[in-house]
């Protein structure tokens, strides 16, 4: 896949919005990759696009191979789902709720416990059906009061919820176990470590959960945390005194840290269950309630703490399976036909290999303005075609977290690359 940049919607911003104070959204912004509609509302732009493609990808391949599979479930939903919870008039602050024509109170989804356990209420009858496991990539609306981290806290944002439906706690307990294990390489494959926390259920469920926390200054949340084992509990569930001990592994001294929560898993038991009468026979014939659990990761959470992790004073430095190209090809010089033709062959090349090119093709603009742009945008690698590199035969390439660059033949580059 690759792109030309004359050819996209693209115009990198020399100032950020000064609402705007979360280095993420500053440097997206900037960087053309989203823009802002209005707090905590954000169009996705070509580049931004890619990337949460990318990070989907890398979800829906951990999800699938835990068996779960992909569904997709309506943001829009009626109130008598949430009065069978007891959680409409629980959640009035922060869930988007409104009347319709016909007069009917409806809501924007905040979560999908409730309409995922009433679709499984008709499809679940017996123990012979459980466990069973289903997830979605879809938009959440949360009416959220400080919406001020960027991408990392919308009101309208994307998660990935995952639902289990278990027969006993058992069942589920394995399945939890295998999610965080799934959770941690998903994470881990964009270069975030990820402590995995113990927490509270929160707002939407009372039972024990756990939370995946990345260590940053952009972090709303605080963690305890013991860097020797990992021991992490968030600070709303318990609180240590400094230089205390920590009770994992009885050696490290715990720190307390700021982080952001990428992902989070609860147990719910048959809380939700028990609101949608999703019940099932057991071995027995008794009727009983599907014990469930639910599994979030936020995808604009996850890039807007990617680009917290993984930025330096001149832009973005992707991690290389969340880039939106592997390489940033930089037409330099005149645009005359010649330089033109060789960088088109050097693009052509590196397409047919299946590299993901973008090439910046833009004529009229400076040099300085296109290495400006190509830090700032921070695509793994940046390659150069110039007058001076063409006469060679060769291009210079530079990795954005490296200082130096190397001029080589196209076919050397690739080499280079695929290793
Ligand atoms: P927080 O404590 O940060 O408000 P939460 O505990 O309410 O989040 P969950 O309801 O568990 O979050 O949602 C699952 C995941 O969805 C979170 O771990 C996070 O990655 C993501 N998420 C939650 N709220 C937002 C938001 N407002 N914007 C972007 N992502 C979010
Ligand atoms: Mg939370």
């Amino acid at each position: 896949m690759a792109m030309k940049q004359s050819e996209i919607l693209f115009k990198t911003q020399k100032t950020p919005p000064k609402d705007e104070v979360a280095v993420n959204a500053q440097l997206l912004i900037k960087a053309n990759f989203v823009d802002k509609l209005m707090a905590g509302v954000y169009s996705y732009l070509p580049l931004g696009f890619r990337v949460r493609e990318k990070i989907e990808k890398i979800i829906r391949k951990e999800m699938n191979a835990l068996g779960a599979a992909e569904i997709l479930m309506p943001s829009l939903q009626p109130k008598a789902i949430w009065d069978a919870t007891g959680r409409w008039e629980g959640l009035k602050k922060i869930m988007y709720q409104f009347e319709d024509h016909a007069g009917h109170d409806v809501g924007l989804a905040v979560t999908h416990e409730e309409v995922v356990a009433n679709l499984a209420q008709g499809l679940i009858d017996s123990y012979v059906d459980l466990p069973k496991s289903v997830y979605q990539i879809q938009a959440k609306f949360r009416d959220e009061p400080r919406a001020k981290s960027g991408v990392i806290r919308g009101r309208e944002f994307t998660m990935k919820d995952m639902y289990s439906f278990h027969t006993d706690e058992k069942s589920l307990d394995e399945f939890y176990e295998e999610s965080k294990k799934a959770y941690i390489k998903v994470f881990e494959r964009c270069e975030l470590k990820a402590y995995v926390t113990e927490a509270s259920g929160g707002d939407f469920s009372k039972s024990f959960s756990h939370e995946f926390m990345v260590e940053t200054s952009a972090g709303e949340d605080e963690t305890y945390l013991c860097r020797l084992c990992g021991f992490a509990r968030n600070k709303e569930i318990a609180d240590f005194k400094k230089g205390e001990r920590c009770p994992g592994c009885g050696a490290g001294v715990l720190e307390k840290v700021k982080t952001v929560e990428v992902g989070n898993i609860f147990k719910l038991g048959t809380k939700y269950s028990e609101g949608a009468n999703l019940n099932f026979k057991d071995e027995k014939g008794n009727l009983r309630p599907v014990v469930m659990g639910s599994y979030g990761i936020g995808i604009d959470r996850l890039m807007g703490t990617a680009v917290e992790v993984h930025h330096d004073d001149k832009g973005i430095v992707w991690p290389p399976e969340i880039a939106p190209f592997q390489v940033h090809l930089l037409t330099i010089g005149a645009a005359n036909e010649e330089l033109q033709k060789f960088a088109e062959s050097v693009y052509h090349k590196l397409c047919e290999q299946g590299v993901e090119v973008l090439h910046d093709d833009r004529v009229k603009i400076s040099a300085g303005e296109k290495f400006y742009d190509a830090d700032l945008i921070g695509i793994p690698w940046r390659v150069v075609v110039s007058d001076r590199m063409m006469v060679q035969e060769k291009v210079e390439a530079k990795k954005r977290n490296e200082k130096n660059s190397k001029d080589m033949k196209p076919s050397e580059f690739l080499k280079v690359l695929k290793k």
